[in-house]
């Protein structure tokens, strides 16, 4: 059985994940990047500078194959760039950390844990490897009940992810990543699969959670309505190898409305930048 409850968040109070610290500064410094391919070097990245402000909204824009999840992974400490320097909060980033999560186009739920214990891994890992001592398994629960409801999912706690739909497969995710209480979520393309419906209600759904949140989002996405709906700037990118050609603020106030006058004519904007004529 498939669930395809209607989600209602209408009534619903955001409950308090009990955050702790302020979203994370990161800082790309003249990144490039190659890969070795039969003896070959492929280039991907070619001198990337960005910054992504503390509690700031930053969706990366760019064809399909550019280079865009490549740069995420030196980001989420996942890969070394060949040249340049990531930093986050004026520290360099060598390797993976729990307040960089990252939540990739396929959810990647595991199928014999329920939703609850799915969400759970993060903070369940973090108790057994004895990185937190304190965190005694009740607060764990307690944790892991709030990033539920958070994400609308405290009915499906006890379902497994084959009962779930895409959306709401895709929600878990986002409840496993911000249970960790994340200064950077690092989302690649998180709705991609979706349908279009499911995926505009998500992007609604993810503003509502940074908003009620502090933390730093670096968002990958090839949809222009999408960077321009979510974010208060997009970074457009060339195809491969990856160069910035355009950086374009967005400031209007959220909750955005997608027919804004504003938001029609940042998407010409950012069309033309990417050599397509509307
Ligand atoms: P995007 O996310 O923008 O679609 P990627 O960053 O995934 O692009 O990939 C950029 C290019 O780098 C692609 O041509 C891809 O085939 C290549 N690539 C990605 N990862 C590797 C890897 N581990 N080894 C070799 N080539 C790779
Ligand atoms: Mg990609």
């Amino acid at each position: 059985m498939v669930i395809t409850a209607p989600l209602d968040h209408s009534s619903r109070v955001t409950p308090d994940l009990h955050r702790s610290r302020d979203g994370a500064r990161i800082d790309v410094r003249h990144v490039s990047h190659r890969f070795a391919i039969r003896g070959e070097g492929l280039p991907v990245l070619e001198d990337i500078s960005l910054s992504v402000e503390p509690g700031e909204f930053v969706a990366l824009l760019g064809p399909s194959g550019c280079g865009k999840s490549t740069l995420l992974r030196l980001v989420a400490g996942l890969d070394k760039p060949t040249q340049g320097s990531v930093q986050a909060n004026g520290l360099p980033i060598d390797g993976p950390d729990p307040s960089r999560v990252v939540v990739f186009q396929d959810p990647t739920l595991f199928p014999w844990r329920t939703v609850r214990d799915n969400v759970g891994l993060g903070p369940e890992a973090q108790r057994t490897s004895r990185i937190r001592p304190g965190n005694k398994e009740s607060k764990v629960g307690e944790r892991v009940d709030a990033a539920l409801e958070l994400v609308g999912l405290s009915k499906f706690a006890d379902a497994f992810p084959h009962q779930l739909s895409g959306g709401m497969a895709q929600r878990a995710a986002l409840a496993r990543a911000l249970v960790n209480d994340p200064q950077l979520l690092v989302l690649d393309e998180p709705f991609g699969k979706l349908d279009s419906l499911t995926r505009i209600r998500m992007q609604g759904e993810l503003v509502r959670l940074w908003q009620a949140a502090r933390y730093s989002v670096l968002l990958v996405t090839h949809d222009v309505e999408e960077a321009l709906y979510l974010a208060n700037r997009v970074i457009v990118f060339s195809g491969r190898p990856a160069r910035i050609v355009a950086e374009v603020r967005n400031d209007a106030p959220y909750p955005r409305h997608r027919d804004d006058p504003k938001l029609v004519a940042l998407r010409r904007e950012v069309l033309g930048q990417l050599g397509m004529d509307v």
